[in-house]
């Protein structure tokens, strides 16, 4: 490889041993008429977890109580004024939050496109997790860590302290859960929706859920007491998931290996993408237009070769905070070299290798 990337296989670990991961078919859950979001095979575990008097914890990547409130006669959610996502329910405001922009409003009573009143929250986020959770288990001592909870400035290391002194039985958050402390009376953890970033358009899709299994169930039995990392998905033989539940590293890069190659992705070419953000949504698709053709025509002209330029294309949040993004991409080596022919200024942005 010509980045001189090297793998340094951790084959031990230094202390503990490995959890045993499971993969539960979530569409067996709803085909055998269990519409909950936790499996009976994740309530099994964390039962049995808590008759022994061990830990749980519970991941969930999504805030709130709901993804987002959605229509059921016209199928439309309830949008952000400013940013193109949907707004998520919170209940100690009593109504929705953008996650992008901070925009909140009251839960409305009837659909703003259709006025239909038959409108409901769908999903899970973690805080309506965590009252299913008190209700499942309504003896066991439930606390939560999302950002919502950590927003005070000693609220992160009082839910930390108070589980990590076991004085709580379950812990259900966001990745915030997932960093590194090292918790050994925690034998229990479950993953409500491995494949959360599966669905993210995102070269990086498989890395980050394999990577996600991977730390969530480094969690789990770190004292060498048995325990066990439930997985729910509804992908459960994808490759990533597949590896993941084996902690076999090697085994996943072989497998992401070629598409990465088939479509020139990282660390098969480096990637770039220039950004145009405007008011006006027709503005900044052809300032990005015109933007892409400079771009090729000063790399024809000045003989650069080896990189590609792609799009323009809206960017995955196409409005943010009142303002229209488009984007072009560039894909290949050295991509430094294209950096001095992309438009500068505050409206532009060029990252190398960007982050979503
Ligand atoms: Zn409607
Ligand atoms: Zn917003």
């Amino acid at each position: 490889m010509n980045g001189g990337i090297a793998l340094a296989r951790l084959t031990e670990r230094v202390r503990g041993r490995d959890a045993h991961v499971e993969l539960v078919d979530m569409r067996d859950e709803a085909a055998e008429g269990n519409r909950q979001p936790l499996s009976r095979r994740l309530v099994e575990v964390v039962s049995r977890t808590l008759e022994r008097e061990e830990q749980t914890i519970i991941y969930l990547n999504r805030r709130g109580m709901a993804t987002f409130v959605m229509c059921r006669d016209c199928g439309r959610s309830v949008q952000c004024l400013g940013c193109s996502v949907a707004l998520v329910q919170h209940a100690e405001i009593e109504g929705l939050v953008c996650h992008y922009c901070g925009y909140s409003r009251a839960m409305p009573s009837v659909c703003d496109f259709c006025g239909s009143r038959n409108i409901r929250g769908l999903g899970v986020g973690t805080q309506r997790l965590e009252g299913m959770v008190k209700k499942l288990w309504p003896s066991a001592r439930v606390l939560r860590l999302d950002s919502d909870v950590a927003r005070g400035p000693d609220s992160y290391f009082n839910v930390w302290e108070t589980f990590s002194e076991q004085r709580a039985d379950i812990l259900v958050g966001t990745q915030l859960v997932t960093r590194g402390l090292d918790l050994p009376a925690v034998t229990c953890v479950g993953v409500v929706d491995a494949d959360l970033p599966l669905h993210f358009p995102d070269y990086r899709s498989a890395e980050s859920t394999f990577s996600l299994v991977a730390q969530v169930a480094g969690r789990a039995g770190r004292d060498g007491r048995s325990s066990r990392v439930v997985v729910q998905t509804s992908n459960p033989e994808h490759y990533a998931l597949q590896c993941a539940a084996e902690g076999d590293y090697q085994g996943f890069y072989e497998a992401e290996r070629p598409a990465r190659k088939a479509f020139v992705f990282p660390p098969f070419a480096d990637l770039a993408v220039l950004t145009r953000t405007d008011r006006d949504d027709t503005k900044a698709a052809s300032s990005a237009r015109e933007a892409a053709e400079a771009i090729a025509t000063g790399l024809l002209r000045e003989g650069i070769e080896g990189i590609r330029v792609m799009g323009p294309s809206p960017a995955f949040i196409h409005k943010l905070r009142g303002e229209y993004r488009w984007q072009v991409t560039l894909k290949g080596d050295g991509l430094e070299r294209a950096r001095h022919l992309a438009p500068r200024g505050k409206d532009w942005s060029f990252d190398v290798d960007p982050v979503t």
